[in-house]
Formats: C-alpha cells, structure tokens, sequence
C-alpha cells in the first residue's frame, strides 16, 4: 500500500507545490477556461497525507486512482491516465530515467488517442511531449524539466482548440495553460528530488 514504506520525496514535493498553488491554478482556468481546475487538482491531491509513503510505483498508482476517481474534468481523466503509465514504468525499470522516459513515451501516446491534442493546442500535451523527447534524447532530468517548462510557458502564445478552455477562444492568449503548467511541475519535482 501507498501508506507505507519509504518517503518519496519527489512526489510528495510535487504533491506539495501543486496544493500549495490550488488558488492560482483556479485563477488561471478562470482567465482560461471554466475554472474548475483548481478544485480537481484539490480533488485529486488534497486528501494526501505528507510526505507520502512507498515505492514510486505505488505512489503513482494511487496518484493515478485518485484523479480517475475523485477529479472531475478533463484533467481527471487525463492526469490518471499519465500516473496510470508512470505507475506500470515504475514497476517495471529499476532507474528512474529509464521509467520516466517509458512511462512519459506511453501516456503521451495514450493521452493523444484518448483527447486528440497536438503540440500547440495548448493543453498539458505541450509540456509532455518536450519532456518525453528529451527524454528519449537521454537528456539529464534537469534539461527533461527545463524542456517540460519550456513546453508550458509556449502555451502562452496560443489559444486552445482542445478541452473546455477552448471556449474562450483568444482570451487564453497570455494565460499559461495549468494543465501543462502542473505537468512541468512534475518533471521538476523528478529532476530536483528523486534519488
Ligand atoms: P475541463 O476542461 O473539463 O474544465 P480541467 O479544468 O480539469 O478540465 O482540466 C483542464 C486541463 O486539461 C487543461 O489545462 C489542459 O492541460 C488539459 N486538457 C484539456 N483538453 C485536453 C486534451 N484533449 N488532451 C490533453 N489534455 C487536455
Ligand atoms: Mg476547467
Ligand atoms: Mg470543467
């Protein structure tokens, strides 16, 4: 179980920054989209007690039930799907790049059959599929998380064609997407904590 074990300090320090940004998530959904991102993020993250406990891979299976369970929304669906995939690489690869890189490759391919983003529609896909190149590259997990930012401050420039926010139209222009934002969150937590 997730409740025991060892701390895992890169996904409680991810669990931990995105609660502690639960108001400005809302705020950004609220400028462009329907604002409930916030909340499913609370929904998701809210209930952990911290630091968590446990292996990586139980960790992330958990992460993964609790968004496909408690969070509505896309990112619901859309997060359980990338903690569902980092989960199975988890258990799979003994070293976290090796795991991150599969476990990025596979969600990013599941999560654009499921939703149909291409880069630059200004969804999470902008920030996962520059950190699934780099780390394919074999690039440092650093450069991963520099990319993976990269990839979610581009969302600035664009409009969503994909996913509620694209209702608004050119009101998220200027307005970093929080579903790509949180996704780079995630590869820096990784790069910055993990053993
Ligand atoms: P909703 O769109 O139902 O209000 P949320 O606010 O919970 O859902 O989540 C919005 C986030 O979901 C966006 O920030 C974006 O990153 C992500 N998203 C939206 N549509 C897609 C899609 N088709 N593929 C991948 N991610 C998406
Ligand atoms: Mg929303
Ligand atoms: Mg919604």
């Amino acid at each position: 179980a997730a409740d025991d074990g060892p701390e895992s300090p890169w996904l409680s320090a991810f669990i931990r920054r995105v609660r502690d940004a639960i108001d400005d998530l809302t705020a950004l959904d609220q400028q462009a989209g329907d604002g409930d991102f916030g909340a499913n993020m609370k929904a998701a993250l809210g209930h952990f007690d911290l630091p968590v406990r446990g292996s990586d891979a139980d960790v992330l299976r958990a992460i993964s039930t609790s968004f496909l369970v408690r969070a509505g929304g896309t990112s619901g669906a859309v997060f359980g799907v990338l903690f569902r995939q980092l989960a199975t690489a988890f258990s799979t690869f003994d070293d976290v790049a090796g795991a991150l890189r599969d476990g990025t490759a596979a969600a990013l391919a599941e999560i654009q059959d499921l939703g149909g983003a291409e880069v630059g529609d200004n969804t999470m896909v902008d920030a996962l599929a520059p950190a699934s190149d780099a780390l394919t590259e074999g690039k440092s997990l650093p450069e991963v998380a520099d990319d993976a930012e990269a990839g979610a401050e581009s969302t600035c420039h664009t409009t969503a064609s994909k996913g509620r926010a694209s209702y608004v139209g050119e009101n998220a222009r200027g307005v970093v997407d929080p579903g790509a934002l949180v996704t780079g969150w995630l590869y820096r937590a990784a790069a910055e904590q993990s053993p």
